[in-house]
């Protein structure tokens, strides 16, 4: 029998109970038909388990945000400030925050998504800062098999469809430069840019 497939199990196990802490690494693009982007990841950073436009999750339809890991409950917060349009339960992606961060300079809405929450904190109709509490990570929806956020960036130019990007192109310091919030440094709103989803360490 081989061995390590207790670790695995173990491993998945924990993942599946209250996350798993890894820091300062990612899933690297591997199904992107558009050019991969050169990432830098900070160290302190929660890992990216994985990135936008690969197959995954149960189907192979793509990936249309990033997903990251942590331990259960881990604070998830406001990539941006904006204002909360929708805070509901889904059963494929559980608890589920939607905030509107108004329309960019080149006239798109903008939106960030995050699912699969265990608690959601925040609700519609509220207003909030870069980086505050909009929930906690968790494992809720049938799509979410491990603890981890699945975080999305949207824009639409018109209507209400509203297109998914991969968010490695929006991140403070440039696209792939994954960026810390900070709470002590001053960000411009606008144009449309992100910090991390979940706390640095
Ligand atoms: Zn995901």
């Amino acid at each position: 029998m081989f061995k390590g497939w207790r670790i695995v199990a173990l491993v998945l196990g924990l993942a599946a109970c209250d996350g798993i802490e890894i820091y300062g690494t990612y899933d690297q693009y591997t199904h992107l038909t558009t050019d991969p982007i050169e990432i830098v990841m900070p160290p302190n950073a929660p890992y990216i388990s994985e990135q936008f436009g690969r197959a995954g999750e149960l189907n192979d339809t793509p990936h249309e945000g990033i997903d990251i890991w942590a331990k259960l409950g881990t604070p998830v917060i406001a990539a941006a400030p904006g204002r909360v349009s929708a805070s509901f339960y889904e059963p494929g992606h559980g608890n589920t925050v939607i905030v509107e961060h108004g329309r960019d300079t080149n006239g798109q809405k903008v939106r960030t998504v995050y699912k699969h929450l265990k608690t959601r904190t925040a609700s519609k109709g509220e207003t909030v800062v870069r980086g505050e509490q909009v929930g906690t990570m968790g494992a809720t929806g049938a799509l979410a098999m491990l603890v981890h956020l699945h975080f999305e960036v949207r824009r639409a130019r018109t209507g209400n469809y509203y297109t998914p990007y991969d968010p490695m192109l929006f991140w403070v310091q440039g696209p792939g430069r994954v960026t810390c919030f900070e709470a002590d440094k001053t960000y411009a709103d606008m144009p449309f840019q992100i910090t991390y989803p979940v706390p640095c360490r």
